[in-house]
């Protein structure tokens, strides 16, 4: 009830900043029931993620397998889960990638915004969000921590440092949920491995869709999730019904298997044990208990559920069996097992910079090597590397790997004494290796 009368007080402020004025009766009646349509709609969520997954099983009915597979390991694992709880605890770490992808200034969201998104993210995972207090006391001892983190990548597929924010800039006004966003050759940007890396689109969407996201079992070339640039976030120029980073928190909710609470049918289930069936979607900010006829108890819905379309303010909880089914993705053997072993965001695990264009010499001239001096050793920030026979003409690869092996920088001399910063290699031996083959000069230092 509540819900109706937040829509209609939206809708007469909607229709009043509109000014219609009209002598007609019958026309302004028509036109305050258009303006009242359009203004519910503008104020409420849309998710288009089952409409996508409808979507792309009609342009690729085999894809059902897939998500078929993709249930039997969720089944599996939960039932392992139930039975035996340590996996359960442990803090699974998500690498994400976050790919700008603008036309407009204001579309370039600022890297403030995106970190605002990142602490949404973690809080509302980690029941941390400060509004749980807002929980009605019947669903509180549901609500969980899902024990889940993320982090914006420090280290690219390549194996460079990265900040984890790509920027794009495109000539596309608007992108659907054809995915062209995930597609460089269309006006996006492709996806950095799925197995490793959460791939999160931000940019302008057209309609009412304020995101959609693929269910765990899609193709590697769309996997992730698109956010539209005006509701990611906490700071920044945000819609205000949707500005406490909620979008995104609800769809990693479907990225990670979750459903919408309702099972997108009337009085449907979204297959989880602790969230109540419900009849319907709630939008706005409802008031405790909502009950309807499809209600198991006076208990109603749990509209603060992040996988209903409540707004953002209205949100605030995921359910332990929802944390059981997420966290199932990730067991052994399933679907986003890879996850565990991606260190991405470790930095040491970077080389300290890109590759530049020049780093293949034609030619590797000789090195002299008792006219290569490295200095100083031990090094703290800046190493210096000497070579008379180096020069842009004749340069030359510098490798530096630490004492298992793993290449730590490479990077091409290209002047007689070049600096390389080593700021970013933890403490420890390593070996520099420069030039190739016969002609390769190797020595050790000490970084401290
Ligand atoms: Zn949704």
């Amino acid at each position: 009830m509540f819900a109706l009368l937040a829509s209609i007080v939206d809708t007469i402020k909607c229709s009043h900043k509109r000014g219609f004025i009209s002598t007609n009766m019958k026309t302004l009646t028509v036109i305050i029931l258009f303006t009242l349509f359009a203004c519910v709609a503008q104020a409420q969520r849309i998710c288009g993620s089952e409409a996508y997954k409808r979507q792309l099983l009609q342009t690729n009915p085999s894809m059902q397998n897939s998500f078929d597979a993709v249930e039997l390991q969720i089944a599996k694992a939960t039932k392992k889960f139930s039975a035996r709880d340590t996996t359960l605890n442990e803090v699974i770490n998500i690498t994400v990638v976050i790919h700008v992808i603008y036309k407009t200034a204001a579309q370039n969201i600022s890297d403030a915004q995106i970190s605002s998104q990142l602490t949404a993210l973690n809080n509302d995972f980690a029941n941390l969000n400060a509004d749980k207090s807002k929980r009605p006391g019947a669903f509180t001892g549901l609500a969980a921590d899902i024990k889940i983190k993320f982090c914006l990548a420090q280290v690219d597929p390549q194996g460079n440092k990265t900040t984890g924010i790509i920027r794009k800039s495109t000539t596309a006004d608007v992108f659907t949920a054809d995915d062209a966003m995930k597609s460089s050759l269309r006006g996006g940007n492709n996806p950095w491995d799925n197995k490793k890396y959460l791939n999160i689109w931000v940019c302008a969407l057209s309609g009412r869709s304020l995101g959609y996201a693929t269910p765990p079992g899609a193709n590697a070339a769309i996997d992730g999730v698109v956010i539209a640039f005006d509701v990611f976030g906490t700071v920044g120029s945000l819609r205000a019904s949707f500005n406490k980073g909620r979008t995104a928190t609800h769809e990693v909710g479907h990225w990670m298997g979750l459903k919408h609470l309702w099972g997108d049918t009337d009085c449907g289930d979204d297959g989880i044990d602790d969230t109540p069936r419900q009849k319907t979607y709630n939008f706005g900010i409802p008031v405790f208990p909502n009950v309807t006829s499809c209600s198991p108890n006076a208990n109603g819905d749990m509209f603060m559920n992040y996988m209903d379309f409540s707004d953002d303010a209205a949100m605030n909880m995921f359910t332990n069996d929802q944390k059981k089914r997420m966290r199932a993705l990730f067991a052994t053997g399933n679907i986003r097992n890879s996850f565990l072993s991606s260190f991405a965001c470790d930095s040491n695990l970077a080389q300290a910079g890109s590759v530049p264009a020049a780093a293949t010499p034609v030619a590797a001239p000789v090195v002299k090597i008792n006219q290569v001096k490295i200095y100083p050793n031990p090094v703290q920030n800046n190493l210096f590397v000497n070579n008379k026979n180096v020069s842009a003409a004749n340069p030359q690869i510098i490798q530096i790997l630490n004492t298992v092996g793993v290449k730590v920088y490479t990077g091409s001399l290209t002047k007689e004494t070049s600096n390389i910063n080593l700021s970013q290699l933890a403490t420890g031996i390593y070996i520099v290796k420069i030039g190739e083959n016969q002609s390769q000069f190797t020595t050790q230092f000490i970084k401290l």
